[in-house]
C-alpha cells in the first residue's frame, strides 16, 4: 500500500483574485488590483457593504473579510472598492475544479475555492509529491491567471492546515512528524473546527496554543466540550478522528447570504422577492460545491434591528432553489410579525455531499426537473453572466426599489465551521 498523499489547494483571496484576472483580461493595460489595497464588496448605497474578499496590501492596512466597509475605509482611506460578481466566480471555480481533475485521481470540492486532492499512488506517473505539488501550483497560476496555496499531508486535517500556512503562492508541509513543531506554536483558534467561542472558552483553561491543547488532559476535554473535545484533542495530535468532508465537517458547514435591503420592507411580496434573490445565491452555491442541505433557516430583522431566526428541517437532502424557496416562505409566514424588515437573510446547514432525497414519485419527478433546470441556468449564467437569465418577477423591478435577482455576496460562512 502507498503512503496516503493529499493535497489541499486554496485559491489565494479568491474573490479578488478572480476579479483581477478578469480586468486584465478585458483590458490588459489596467491595474492589477491585487497589487494595491483593493477589496471586494458589496454596494455601500444598498447598506450592505462588507468586505468579502482583500488584498495582501489591504491586509496589511488591518482590513479584514466580513467587516464593513465603513470601518475598512478607516483603517485605509485610499481603498479601493471592487463589487462583486458572482457568476464569475463560479466560473473560475469550475475551471479550477476541472484542471484539477486533469491531474489528481480524486478531487473533492471542499467550497468554491478550496479542494481536496487524493494524490497517493501517483509518485510513478508524476514523481515526488512536494515536487508536484510546486510544479501543479504553478501550472495553475500560468493557465488560470491566479494563485494557489497547497498544504500537503497524510490526511485531509493536515493538509488544510498546512495550506493557511503563509501565503500567497505557497505549497506547504504539515506531516504527522511535522506537527510539534509547525502546529503545536499555533494560537487554538488557528485549529480546524476550533471557533472563537471554544476558543475562548480553551484560553479560560489556560489553553493558548494547538500545543496546550494537545498536552491537555484527553478526559477533562472531553468532559467539558462532550464529543466536540474528542474531536478538537485529536485534531491537535494531527489525527483526523472523523473525515473532515464526508461526515463531520459538512455538518458544520454552512451556506447562507443576507441582504440588508436599501428600503424598509413592509409587504410579504416584497420580502417574498428577496427571499428567492437570496435562494437564487445560496442554491448557485450549493450546486458549486456539489453540496446538499437539509436545513433551512430564514433571518428577519426590523427597522429597531430586532432579529428574529426561524429553522426547519427537510425530510430530505437538497440544493434545489425552488426547494429551499418554498420552505423559506413558509418559514418567513410563520416568523413574521408584520414590523419593516430592515434585512432578510436565507442560510442553509447540514450540508452532505451527496442527496438523499427520499420523494413519492411524484415529487421525484418534480425534483428531477427542477434540479436539471437549475444546472441548466447555472451553466447558462456561467457563461453569459448572471444577468443573462433572471426569473420573471424580477424583470419589472421598480427603480427605486431595486431588488436584484441574485444578492447577497458569499461571506465566510461558506467554509467556516458553526461552533456549537
Ligand atoms: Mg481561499
Amino acid at each position: 500500500m502507498p503512503e496516503p498523499v493529499i493535497y489541499h489547494i486554496d485559491v489565494n483571496s479568491a474573490f479578488l483574485s478572480w476579479e483581477a484576472a478578469e480586468l486584465l483580461k478585458q483590458d490588459p493595460d489596467a491595474p492589477d488590483i491585487r497589487t494595491f489595497p483593493a477589496v471586494i464588496g458589496g454596494s455601500e448605497e444598498l447598506r450592505h457593504g462588507i468586505v468579502l474578499a482583500k488584498s495582501p496590501s489591504a491586509k496589511a492596512f488591518g482590513v479584514k473579510t466580513g467587516e464593513p466597509l465603513a470601518h475598512a475605509r478607516r483603517k485605509c482611506p485610499d481603498l479601493k472598492v471592487y463589487p462583486p460578481h458572482y457568476s464569475l466566480y463560479v466560473q473560475r471555480s469550475n475551471e479550477f475544479m476541472e484542471l484539477l481533475r486533469r491531474y489528481a485521481p480524486e478531487v473533492e470540492a471542499y467550497s468554491i475555492d478550496e479542494a481536496f486532492c487524493d494524490m497517493t499512488g501517483t509518485t510513478s506517473l508524476y514523481g515526488e509529491p512536494i515536487a508536484f505539488a510546486h510544479k501543479l501550483k504553478d501550472i495553475i497560476r500560468e493557465e488560470l491567471h491566479f494563485t494557489v496555496n497547497i498544504g500537503v499531508s497524510s490526511n485531509r486535517l493536515l493538509a488544510k492546515m498546512a495550506s493557511d500556512f503563509e501565503k500567497p503562492d505557497k505549497v506547504h508541509t504539515l506531516f504527522p512528524e511535522e506537527v510539534p513543531e509547525k502546529l503545536w506554536p499555533l494560537p487554538v483558534e488557528d485549529l480546524f473546527s476550533v471557533g472563537k467561542s471554544t476558543a475562548g472558552r480553551l484560553r479560560s483553561l489556560g489553553l493558548g496554543t494547538i500545543g496546550d491543547l494537545a498536552h491537555a488532559n484527553h478526559d477533562m476535554i472531553v468532559s467539558t466540550f462532550k464529543s466536540h473535545g474528542d474531536t478538537i484533542w485529536n485534531y491537535a495530535h494531527g489525527i483526523e478522528s472523523s473525515a473532515l468532508t464526508h461526515e463531520t465537517a459538512p455538518e458544520n458547514k454552512c451556506y447562507g447570504n443576507s441582504l440588508t435591503i436599501s428600503f424598509d420592507v413592509t409587504d410579504s411580496a416584497t420580502a417574498k422577492r428577496v427571499l428567492l434573490s437570496l435562494c437564487e445565491t445560496v442554491g448557485a452555491r450549493l450546486r458549486a460545491a456539489g453540496a446538499y442541505i437539509s436545513v433551512v433557516q430564514v433571518q428577519i430583522t426590523n427597522n429597531d434591528f430586532h432579529q428574529t431566526c426561524h429553522q426547519t428541517t427537510l425530510p430530505s437532502s437538497t440544493n434545489v432553489t425552488e426547494k429551499i424557496y418554498a420552505c423559506a416562505c413558509e418559514l418567513f409566514d410563520a416568523a413574521w410579525d408584520h414590523t419593516p424588515i430592515r434585512l432578510l437573510g436565507v442560510s442553509t446547514s447540514k450540508a452532505t455531499s451527496e442527496s438523499y432525497e427520499q420523494y413519492n414519485l411524484f415529487d421525484m419527478d418534480k425534483y428531477e426537473k427542477l434540479s436539471k433546470l437549475n444546472s441548466a441556468v447555472d451553466k447558462i449564467r456561467t457563461r453569459y453572466g448572471e444577468d443573462a437569465i433572471k426569473r420573471a418577477c424580477f424583470v419589472e423591478n421598480d427603480e427605486k426599489r431595486d431588488i436584484r435577482h441574485m444578492t447577497g455576496g458569499m461571506n465566510k460562512a461558506k467554509r467556516t465551521p458553526k461552533n456549537t
